[in-house]
This record gives C-alpha cells, sequence and structure tokens, in this order.
C-alpha cells in the first residue's frame, strides 16, 4: 500500500479507483510515510463494490482532496459502470439506459415497483450480444429516479444501493429491510452503530424489537430523555416501515460482537 501511494504521488495519477475501504487504507499508509494527498495532483476517486455512506464519502473527500464518486456494476452484465454518479450533483448513479433497460420489483412477489419505490433491481441488456441478459435478477436493493438530473442527464438514476434482497425479513406481511431500520437509527444523536434486530412470535403474530446500543454520553443521561427517545424511534419505524417496533436502548458495549460480519438479526419464529 505505501508503495501504490508513492507510485500514485510519482505518476500524477489524477484518478483513483477502488473500494472506498481500500481508498482509507491507501490514505493511511500515505498519512504514516509524509504523503499528503491533498497535495497530489488527484481529482477523483470513483469507488464501489461494497456499501457505503455519504459520511464515508464526505470523510475520503476531506481526506484526500477529491470528488468520492459511487459507480455501480457486475460482472453478469459488463462489470463496473453499469451506473455512476455526475460529479455536479453526486445524487444518484446515472444508469446507461440506451444499453440497460432497469426495473424495480418487489423481491417476493416479483411485481414491478414504482419509480421511488425501494426494491430488487432487475435489468435487461439491450444492446449485448454475446451474453445477453433478459430480467437478471442482482439482488440488489435501491429504487430508481426519472426525474431530471441537476447536471441536465436525462438517464434514471438509481440510489445508493440499500443491501441485498436475501436480507429482507417479511414481518406481519411486510417487507422490512435491515438497512431501512439502520438508517432510521443513524438519524438520531447518541445512537451507535451496535444494534440488533429481533424477531419473534406472540399469539401467532411476527413481533419485532429493535435493540441499540446508545453512546456513554447519551447513556449519563436522564432516564425520561432515554425514554422519550425509544417513543420517537418506535414511531418513525411505525411512521415509516408500516410495522410497530419496540425499540430497547441498550447500555454501552452491551450487545455481543461478532468476529467478522455482525450478526443483526436474530429470528426466534419456528419455521413452519
Ligand atoms: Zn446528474
Amino acid at each position: 500500500t505505501r508503495r501504490q501511494a508513492h507510485l500514485m504521488r510519482d505518476f500524477g495519477a489524477t484518478v483513483l479507483c477502488a473500494t472506498p475501504s481500500y481508498a482509507l487504507h491507501l490514505w493511511e499508509a500515505a498519512h504514516e510515510s509524509g504523503v499528503d494527498f491533498r497535495e497530489l495532483p488527484l481529482r477523483t476517486g470513483i469507488f464501489g463494490a461494497e456499501p457505503w455512506s455519504e459520511a464515508m464519502r464526505r470523510d475520503i473527500e476531506e481526506k484526500m482532496g477529491m470528488d468520492a464518486m459511487n459507480i455501480y456494476g457486475l460482472s453478469e452484465i459488463m462489470g463496473p459502470g453499469v451506473a455512476m454518479e455526475c460529479v455536479e450533483a453526486k445524487h444518484g448513479m446515472h444508469l446507461w439506459e440506451d444499453h440497460i433497460l432497469p426495473e424495480i420489483i418487489d423481491p417476493v412477489t416479483g411485481e414491478q415497483l414504482p419509480p421511488g419505490q425501494v426494491g430488487e433491481l432487475v435489468l435487461t441488456t439491450l444492446t449485448k450480444e454475446g451474453i445477453p441478459m433478459l430480467r437478471y435478477r442482482t439482488r440488489d436493493l435501491t429504487s430508481l429516479d426519472y426525474t431530471p438530473c441537476r447536471c441536465g442527464r436525462t438517464h434514471v438514476r438509481i440510489s445508493r444501493l440499500q443491501g441485498r434482497s436475501d436480507d429482507m425479513l417479511i414481518i406481519r406481511g411486510v417487507n422490512v429491510f435491515p438497512q431501512q431500520i439502520e438508517g432510521l437509527l443513524m438519524e438520531s444523536d447518541g445512537l451507535t452503530p451496535n444494534y440488533q434486530i429481533i424477531v419473534g412470535t406472540s399469539n401467532n403474530l411476527d413481533t419485532l424489537e429493535v435493540r441499540v446500543e446508545v453512546s456513554d454520553t447519551l447513556f449519563a443521561d436522564e432516564i425520561r430523555k432515554l425514554q422519550m427517545l425509544e417513543n420517537r424511534l418506535q414511531k418513525s419505524i411505525k411512521e415509516f416501515l408500516g410495522v410497530s417496533a419496540k425499540v430497547r436502548l441498550m447500555e454501552p458495549r452491551s450487545i455481543q460482537r461478532s468476529e467478522g460480519k455482525a450478526q443483526r438479526i436474530v429470528d426466534q419464529r419456528e419455521k413452519s
């Protein structure tokens, strides 16, 4: 990594393509060996192949002094570049509609969903001759936006990917994605990204409980404030996802950590 950082400096590279986490890794290596990315001619970073957030974009842009752009692709279609953000708006990835026809479907029923609704992205290649794909199910969750973009391009945009349809939970007939709950939790100050979703059964009905660790500062606050926050979170989950959930704020470091991928979902329902 250190050598790569030095090569980028010596060649005067202006664009970096990587996964966002690798870019930050590069930055660390460069930083340790005295190379400041902000002083390099580097202008643009093209990042994809793993989920990342707006917060991570801001972090990369600030540390590396460049525009950090989101790109989407999959090897079954053409590899990277199925869709990419424009530098002017950085608000949704423009998809090459003259080559690829996108649809969003409900991953369970297969029914097509209207623009704006989150579901599974399905792609059909229009110009590919070797291995054409017809209504290929990507398992990636996103939504389509046909409104005109600030940059003037008219191609449809797909939103930042929200996870995989394989992660979907069905709670009392409603499709719920863990990332949607995570998104709602992250909007509140004082909550940490350590959370767990527990699905159970009571009187033959599915129950949903969300446990989330609070920060040390919030934990030291009045009980009344914590209860108000719990109520507020329950209300927003009901409002945005359409299911009732019990929210429990947990002491810092009380949710068990796992090595490797965090275990977010505990499904205690009996499988019939
Ligand atoms: Zn645009």
